[in-house]
């Protein structure tokens, strides 16, 4: 079982109610999960002023990436290279037809040479398409 207080001590946060049933959501749901359907996983159990500022925190302490898909939406995903075996920032899929987005986990996002005096915020790489089941229903 995964003590997801200790994960948030690890990485300086104090554990709250909040932050604990948020951070174990994201693991649960095992994909990157957009604050509408972590509020739906977590059935009103927190508002969505607290969810939303929560996945912020969990961001900004390193527990978690977020990607913003071409459907404007932003996700977020767990990280931890103990628990999810995740390295680092990592590249993403998103079907366009479901709205499930997965981690390509093993997909380094690449390098990119940007001017000088550029100050890098966020990188980010999302292919986009149609998953296996979407794809399949569409030949039917
Ligand atoms: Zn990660
Ligand atoms: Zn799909
Ligand atoms: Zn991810």
């Amino acid at each position: 079982m995964t003590d997801y207080n200790k994960i948030l001590e690890r990485a300086g946060l104090r554990p709250t109610d909040a932050r604990e049933a948020v951070l174990e959501t994201l693991y649960r749901i095992g994909r990157p999960a957009s604050h509408g359907e972590v509020a739906e996983a977590l059935r009103g159990e927190l508002d969505r002023v607290t969810i939303y500022r929560n996945l912020y925190l969990l961001e900004e302490a390193g527990l978690a990436h977020k990607v913003q898909g071409v459907d404007g939406k932003w996700r977020f995903c767990a990280h931890d290279p103990d628990v999810v075996g995740c390295p680092g920032d990592h590249s993403h899929f998103l079907c366009l037809s479901c709205g499930k987005m997965i981690c390509l986990l093993g997909q380094a996002l690449p390098h990119v040479d940007v001017p000088d005096g550029v100050k890098v915020q966020g990188k980010q790489l999302v292919v986009y398409g149609l998953c296996p089941e979407c794809s399949r229903d569409r030949q039917k």
